[in-house]
């Protein structure tokens, strides 16, 4: 562009000093010419002059020498007050007399050009360099006839170097001039040029700027001329391009975030091998960074070995794939890997594969099967019991009646546990399939556990157990009176049947403070009974985990109480932990809130 503005501006220079030059020669050369136009006008008038006054002499009256004397010694004369020279020829051509020179060392002039012309048209003239003089001289002649018998020609002459430096002064004014012409059209050609292209710079920077993807570039020029129909046209096409590019931008904003929320994973590989999208979830299931494995051949995944060679089978074979596969990542991970290919009639697009981590819904399903499994083994064995037993009368074989009352007693005590059992089982599955809500309520503490003591009071004594309550009289707290019932029925109960003869068991209520205000309650039951092995400790809490069945089955348990009771207490936002010393006792702490938070809040 800048190369145009130059190329302009040099061409308009260029035409300028042309015709600057033109003109400058053709001024000089017509001011040259009038110059000697009014020189010869003037010497035509001198001679003119010089005819009428002169005082001519006969030729041929006098001798030779006598004329030319006369005649040199009034041309110098002349001469002096003309400031020219003159010469004075007869009719032959014969210079008589000249200002200048000695005539006898002179030619005949009759062929000078501005004699001949006199002689033809009463007046010639011509320039020419005088050898005599060494310069260029203007001569202008005239004949001359007088009644005193002169018959010939004046001739005045003039050196032309006054003309020549008049005329060198004259180009020198005239060279300065054009010059400064020539500078001040070169700034007004230089602006020209300016205005000419700098709209069009304009117009090419806004287009790169445009192909350097900045759609809000705009022309900001108001113009009728072609210039402004194509800033128009740039304007136009950056606006298609920006509302395009919104579009596209749009719709991949879209697919980003479908991609992004999937609960699924998706893993694209294109016709190549190469890895064309991984999103948001496939990032965490295979703990990959999409940057770093896009655009990477499949192999790059090849950390997970086993989903490695399936993504590459189903490549190679192009076919729809349904596959379950583990991953470690850090721990392991069971995804269920479907691949389709991406094919229309025409080409091969590459494979598209969902990912789903289906490790929560597999381990639901072991427990599930690993929970109907231990039911049925713990009904067995009562069923068993009384079936045995009832036999046994049925059979008749026992007479005496002592004996036939106890094997009933262990009919009834084994039925009895069975409902305990199936009791334990329909209670816990109803807690886990939350379909028994919490119905909160303010609890008195105090009341509450005194009725708890009604209850188990006389268990307590049959067993010669000390059962003491310490709860603070003025205490409340929000919860589900029945539920609440269930967990420490279940705890001191345990605590009950886990001691000796003559043990204590204690429940201790406090408020734990904060900034003065009760926030939460803690409870505990503490008894003086056998303890839990420390390697026992963290399983007491699961379903049917009993420490040893020996003792659980003296005491009547299911194995499901603690797993009821951590339940109950999860569902007041609470929390339950163990200690206990083997041979010394346990401790079992329930930390429960004052208040319970609305369930949309929590
Ligand atoms: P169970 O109905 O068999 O008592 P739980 O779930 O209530 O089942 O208890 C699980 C196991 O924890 C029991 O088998 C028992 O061995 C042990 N356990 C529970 N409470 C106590 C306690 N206070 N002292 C000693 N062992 C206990």
């Amino acid at each position: 562009m800048k190369s145009f503005r130059f190329r302009l501006t040099a061409i308009i220079l260029t035409l300028i000093a042309i015709s600057v030059i033109a003109a400058g020669l053709t001024m000089g050369q017509i001011f040259k010419e009038s110059h000697i136009r009014a020189l010869e006008e003037n010497m035509a008038r001198e001679i003119n002059l010089l005819r009428s006054t002169f005082d001519f002499h006969s030729i041929s009256s006098e001798s030779t020498e006598q004329y030319t004397a006369y005649y040199t010694e009034k041309a110098k004369e002349l001469s002096d007050v003309i400031n020219s020279r003159i010469t004075f020829i007869n009719k032959e051509g014969t210079v008589i007399g000249d200002s200048e020179m000695d005539v006898r060392k002179m030619d005949n002039h009759a062929l000078r050009d501005e004699i001949r012309q006199a002689e033809e048209d009463g007046v010639g003239s011509a320039i020419r360099y005088s050898d005599t003089l060494k310069q260029n001289m203007l001569y202008v002649a005239e004949p001359v006839k007088s009644e005193s018998g002169f018959d010939g020609y004046i001739r005045v002459s003039m050196s032309l170097q006054a003309v020549d430096e008049g005329m060198h002064r004259a180009w020198m004014a005239m060279i300065i001039g054009l010059v400064l012409l020539f500078l001040i059209a070169s700034v007004i050609s230089y602006r020209i040029a300016s205005n000419l292209t700098s709209p069009l710079e304009h117009i090419t920077k806004v287009a790169n700027r445009i192909s350097k993807l900045d759609y809000d570039a705009r022309v900001a020029l108001q113009r009728n001329d072609e210039v402004g129909q194509l800033a128009a046209a740039i304007n136009g096409m950056a606006d298609s391009l920006q509302m395009q590019m919104k579009t596209i931008r749009d719709n991949e904003d879209l697919l980003q975030r479908v991609m992004s929320n999937m609960t699924g994973g998706i893993l694209m590989i294109d016709a190549n091998g190469k890895i064309a999208l991984v999103n948001r979830e496939t990032e965490r299931m295979l703990g990959i960074s999409s940057s770093r494995v896009t655009g990477k051949p499949y192999y790059e995944l090849k950390q997970h070995y086993e989903l490695t060679k399936l993504v590459e089978n189903s490549i190679q074979n192009r076919e729809r794939m349904h596959e379950e596969v583990s991953v470690f990542n850090p721990g392991e991970h069971l995804i269920l890997l479907d691949g389709v290919p991406m094919q229309d009639e025409a080409s091969y697009r590459g494979m598209l594969f969902l990912l789903q981590d289906v490790t929560a819904i597999r381990r639901l399903e072991n427990m599930r099967s690993e929970f109907v499994a231990n039911v049925s083994h713990e009904l067995k064995t009562p069923i068993a019991a009384v079936k045995g037993f009832a036999e046994t009368l049925l059979g008749g074989g026992v007479k005496d009646e002592e004996t036939a009352r106890s094997f009933l007693q262990i009919i009834y005590d084994e039925s009895e546990r069975l409902n305990r059992l199936i009791g334990d089982i329909l209670e816990l599955s109803k807690i886990e399939s939350k379909r028994s809500p919490l119905e909160c309520e303010p609890v008195h503490l105090s009341s509450f556990f005194d009725m708890l003591n009604g209850t188990l009071a006389r268990v307590a004594e049959k067993k010669h157990i000390s059962l003491q309550m310490d709860v603070p009289e003025e205490l409340f707290i929000e919860a589900d009176e029945d539920k609440l019932k269930q967990i420490f029925l279940n705890l001191i109960s345990n605590g009950i049947n886990y001691t000796q003869e003559g043990g204590i068991v204690k429940l201790k209520v406090k408020a734990l403070l904060q900034d003065g205000e009760p926030e939460r309650v803690v409870f505990s039951v503490i008894d003086t009974g056998i303890g839990i092995p420390k390697k026992d400790l963290p399983r007491i809490f699961e379903r049917f985990y009993r420490v040893d069945k020996g003792r659980s089955r003296n005491s009547g348990g299911t194995g499901l109480g603690l797993s009821i009771v951590k339940h109950l207490v999860e569902l007041h936002h609470g929390t339950v932990t163990v200690d206990s010393e083997l041979g010394l006792g346990t401790t079992f702490k329930v930390e429960l809130p004052l208040l319970q938070q609305d369930e949309d809040q929590s």
